[in-house]
């Protein structure tokens, strides 16, 4: 049997490294004398060094490639330096840096990570996952690269997503690195440029589709119950049509969720919640217009309905407070194009464009959720400044490019009267002396909490009440003072707590809802403590 590793194989060994800060002791124990350079560092001093390396480089992509070299060198030092560095790596790990590297994913890849499945693994799936060197995997994230953010079929390329999600699982809530599994169902890409690159990296076919399509993610999911029974399931960046009809095959049987439809709802639930603070509007009294149909839009509003029926509203009136508009305008009864999820919000009204959608219905609220930049116009921000003392415009499309509007531009057409929040983050705009520092509504202050809720208490299912549990709980958080700010969020440095505070809330209602499968501990708080990976070196 192999000993405890020694020399340069701890040095290799990502979880085991601490380079420069190994001690004399450890130095002589580990066999790592003359290995290292002479003099014993601080991990405070190794933050600094890796901080003076990201800013020197010229391009965000360049920093993150210098970051998932980090992780796959040293994670503790990685993790730690994401922590203590949140506002300004954050944007470089995940959108919209994280968007770049998809695209380039297969130019810039140098090592492995993660795991890889293609059609021609049919049949084949349970035993491959005996490949993966960790026997306790708790959460998985999967893509199969079809709608990459708002960037489209970016194929095999979008695995930096499952990477990139699972680091911030790791950073925000504290899961255990070696837990998460990031997954490419790599069916193939309609991506003609893409099969076209001789450097691509993926299965060079169109997409598998249909029943061949679905048999093979059946065969992933009953591998994955078999071999990781613990484990979680997130779904992420699948199109819209596979995103829904995914998600209600497995949800009722398996511990599983789709971070566009369901994480994205609590997030920006969470900022209508605080929004309505300042705005002085009680929540139950909105009227909520969205501009996008898509996955996004339609588990907003499906959150939305829970939240209103939550307040004492019936279904129906519920629903009838919110208005959806997509590429073809007004969704409206009697539209013959609207797919099974726009259903339920077509309303009888009269046909039109967005604009002429927000002159008769009058709403509180603007989401954008389309991928479409520059779809909410002067003229849309002034008709919404008109209506509202404070339009409350949420510009959730990423990454930055994306955008419906800016923040800068929300401001100055509304003349400062807009209650702002976007999915990719803007930097704080100055507006008539006053300095406005929008919020992120970043799924990353809600999934992660939820992960670590439901393993702490290895709940069988994901309910949409937890999503309503992690969403007031990240609303509770907003002080006054972001609120004075501009923001509709509390502060990403806040993101453990934060993080904490769902996962016991969400953890109590798992519990409640008879969905755990451990005895109640007696201190949940402090079980859930317990699970947190903290990313600073042991002693030893
Ligand atoms: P989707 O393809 O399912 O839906 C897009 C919708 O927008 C469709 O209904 C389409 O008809 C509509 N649309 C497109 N262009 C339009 C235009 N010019 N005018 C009006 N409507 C238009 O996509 P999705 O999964 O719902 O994602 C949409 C966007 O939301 C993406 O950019 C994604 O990055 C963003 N998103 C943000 C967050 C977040 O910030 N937390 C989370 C998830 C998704």
């Amino acid at each position: 049997m192999a000993g405890p590793k020694r020399g340069y194989a701890v040095i290799n060994d990502a979880a085991l490294n601490k380079s420069t800060v190994f001690s004399r002791q450890e130095r002589e124990d580990l066999g790592l004398r003359g290995l290292l350079p002479h003099r014993i560092c601080s991990l405070q001093a190794q933050e600094q060094r890796v901080l003076e390396n990201i800013r020197r480089k010229a391009y965000d992509i360049e920093r993150y490639i210098f970051l998932v070299g980090l992780m796959e060198r040293n994670e503790k030092l990685f993790y730690h330096t994401v922590l203590n560095n949140i506002e300004e790596l954050m944007p470089l790990i995940y959108t919209p840096t994280v968007g770049q590297a998809c695209k380039e994913f297969a130019h810039i890849f140098r090592k492995p990570q993660g795991f890889y499945i293609t059609p021609d693994d049919r049949g084949s799936i349970r035993s491959m996952l005996d490949n993966w060197p960790e026997e306790d995997i708790r959460v998985i994230v999967i893509t199969d690269g079809q709608r990459i953010l708002g960037l489209g079929d970016l194929g095999a390329n979008g695995m930096g997503i499952p990477i990139g999600k699972l680091s911030l699982y790791c950073a925000c809530a504290g899961i255990q690195p070696r837990q998460c599994l990031p997954v490419m169902l790599d069916v193939g890409t309609n991506n003609e440029e893409l099969l076209a690159d001789p450097l691509y990296l993926g299965y060079p076919e169109n997409r598998l589709e249909g029943e061949a399509y679905l048999a093979l993610v059946d065969e992933f999911i009953v591998a994955v119950q078999d071999k990781f029974p613990k484990a979680l399931i997130q779904f992420e960046d699948f199109l819209t049509p596979n995103a829904y009809q995914l998600l209600d095959r497995y949800r009722e049987w398996v511990l599983c969720f789709n971070d566009d439809i369901q994480g994205t709802a609590a997030v920006a639930l969470a900022g209508v919640y605080a929004s309505t603070r300042l705005t002085k509007i009680e929540f139950k009294d909105l009227r909520i217009m969205f501009l996008g149909a898509g996955s996004a839009a339609t588990g907003i509003g499906d959150l939305l309905v829970s939240a209103f029926q939550d307040e004492g509203l019936d279904q129906a009136t519920a629903r009838q407070r919110l208005w959806f508009n997509d590429i073809e305008g007004l969704v409206v009864a009697g539209r013959t194009d609207l797919m099974p999820h726009n259903l339920p919000y077509a309303h009888e009204h009269e046909a039109g464009s967005f604009v002429d959608a927000i002159k008769s219905i009058k709403p509180h609220v603007l989401i954008g959720a389309t991928g479409a930049p520059g779809t909410f116009t002067q003229e849309v921000i002034e008709i919404m400044s008109a209506i509202n003392d404070r339009p409350t415009i949420f510009a959730l499309s990423n990454p930055t490019s994306r955008a419906e509007c800016t923040a800068e531009q929300a401001y100055e057409w509304s003349k400062g009267k807009a209650v702002f929040s976007s999915g990719s983050p803007f930097s704080a705009v100055e507006f008539q002396g006053k300095r406005i520092k929008p919020g992120q509504g970043n799924n990353a202050y809600v999934f992660p909490g939820i992960g670590l809720g439901v393993i702490a208490c290895e709940a069988r299912l994901i309910s949409d009440e937890m999503f309503l549990t992690a969403a007031r709980s990240l609303a509770d958080h907003v002080s006054e003072h972001d609120l004075a700010s501009g923001s509709l969020y509390p502060p990403l440095p806040d993101i453990r707590l934060v993080s904490k505070t769902i996962a016991i809330d969400v953890a109590q209602k798992a519990f409640a809802q008879g969905l755990a499968q451990i005895k109640q501990p007696v201190d949940l708080a402090a079980h859930i403590q317990s699970l947190m990976y903290q990313p600073v070196y042991d002693s030893q």
